[in-house]
């Protein structure tokens, strides 16, 4: 229980305001109150001193839509050079390097990068069944999405279901699955899986369109990925994807760097969200990525890191400035929200996280910035990765982030 107060407060509607307590009781935002006046009339009501973090803007923690942080340890091995199918050897093989301490410890080194950066929410995608027993103990708000794929590979989908079936049943948080990709699940494993996830109502995320070979692997069966795949489907990979029921307002579709004529539209009228990685996107050096197209259909946006095997950091400030840079003429509002609520549509968590709702969790960051003026300080939290100087997680302050201690009585 406790009141939070500081020079600027996020507020959902508002924008920056400048003055404002947020009122948190059982881990749980309560209520937002701004303007000196309403804050004496609440401290006096409640009889307690706020917890004064002084200068700054008190945001709502940001919400990372896509990340492996199973790969952390892979940080700066791999080259987005050369075909994609390339990149995805490097990392199978790297990977297979790394024993499962090292990996466990870029998933723990992973989660202080993230939280350093004023991320509280996660979707991490587990593959290797290393990051669940982080996520079952963690206290940021993870939604835990168990990956499954079987590259097209018929003697392999039946184990490959079964393995998701029982990670899903073996951990502590509410199930969420990824099926990898378009064009490595085959027709019988998306099948079950829609099948299971359709059962649980469970949210799903899946890779899609993110690179120019995937497209030709699936519509024509040539490209460099058809060398390691078996026969083609030759049908587009938001076909396999919406005919197995897979695409609702639980799913996110992440990159979709590369949609064909009409599927934004289709993602819109389904109510997916569309999770893009900017980070990622550079590593590679793709096209100029088709936001607008998705904005001018609707689609809720969402932003991601991805993983330290295609970034070079796990920082969703760097993903909110490099969109800036990479699209100039995006409103800074806009921006702010597909790191904040856009993510938490994404992630099946509105409400939950990614704003300062009144019953949502009390995941809150105060950044340290320079402006004064409502509009300006949009534009610093997205374009200028301001310092994180005090974080809390469920109402709780987190140690070792710097801390401003005075509580004046303003
Ligand atoms: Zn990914």
């Amino acid at each position: 229980m406790g009141l939070i107060r500081a020079q600027w407060v996020l507020d959902d509607e508002r924008g920056p305001v400048a003055d404002g307590v947020v009122r948190v009781e059982q881990g749980r935002i309560v209520q937002v109150v701004t303007g000196t006046a309403p804050i004496r009339r609440l401290v006096n009501a409640l009889g307690e001193k706020p917890l004064d973090l002084g200068a700054g803007v008190l945001c709502p923690g940001l919400v990372n839509a896509h990340a492996h942080l199973e790969l952390t340890a892979l940080e700066g091995r791999l080259s987005g050079e050369g075909p994609f199918a390339a990149w995805v050897g490097q990392l199978l093989r790297e990977r297979a390097g790394c024993k499962d301490s090292d990996l466990a410890g870029g998933v723990q080194r992973g989660a202080q990068e993230l939280l350093a950066g004023g991320t509280t929410a996660v979707g991490e995608i587990t593959s290797l069944a290393i990051s669940p027993t982080w996520a079952g103990r963690s206290p940021m708000a993870v939604r835990l999405y168990h990956e499954c794929l079987d590259a097209g590979d018929d003697s392999r989908t039946q184990g490959a279901l079964e393995g998701v079936r029982e990670q899903v049943a073996a951990t502590a948080l509410p199930p969420a699955i990824s099926p990898h990709a378009p064009f490595s699940v085959s027709a019988g494993l998306f099948a079950g899986l829609g099948a299971l996830a359709k059962a649980g109502a469970l949210p799903i995320t899946i890779h899609w369109a993110e690179s120019r070979e995937e497209q030709e692997y699936l519509l024509h069966g040539e490209g460099p990925l058809a060398e390691h795949l078996g026969p083609a489907p030759r049908r587009p990979g938001l076909d396999l994807i919406d005919e197995a029921g897979l695409l609702g307002p639980r799913t996110s579709l992440v990159h979709g760097n590369y949609p064909m004529a009409g599927e934004p539209e289709r993602l819109a009228a389904a109510g997916a969200s569309l999770v893009h990685c900017p980070g990622t996107h550079r590593f590679f050096g793709r096209d100029e990525f088709p936001l607008d197209r998705y904005r001018r259909a609707g689609v809720n946006l969402a932003l991601g890191t991805d993983s330290l095997a295609s970034n070079t950091a796990l920082d969703m400030r760097q993903e909110m400035a490099l969109l800036r840079q990479a699209q100039p003429g995006l409103n800074p509002a806009d921006v702010w929200s597909m790191a904040t609520r856009g993510g938490a549509r994404a992630l099946d968590l509105a409400g939950e996280v990614g704003g300062l709702t009144p019953g949502a969790r009390a995941d809150l960051v105060l950044f340290q910035v320079d402006s004064a003026e409502p509009e300006a300080i949009l534009d610093e939290l997205t374009a200028a990765c301001p310092p994180v100087t005090a974080l809390t997680l469920a109402g709780r302050l987190q140690e070792g982030l710097p801390r401003a201690t005075s509580a004046s009585d303003r």
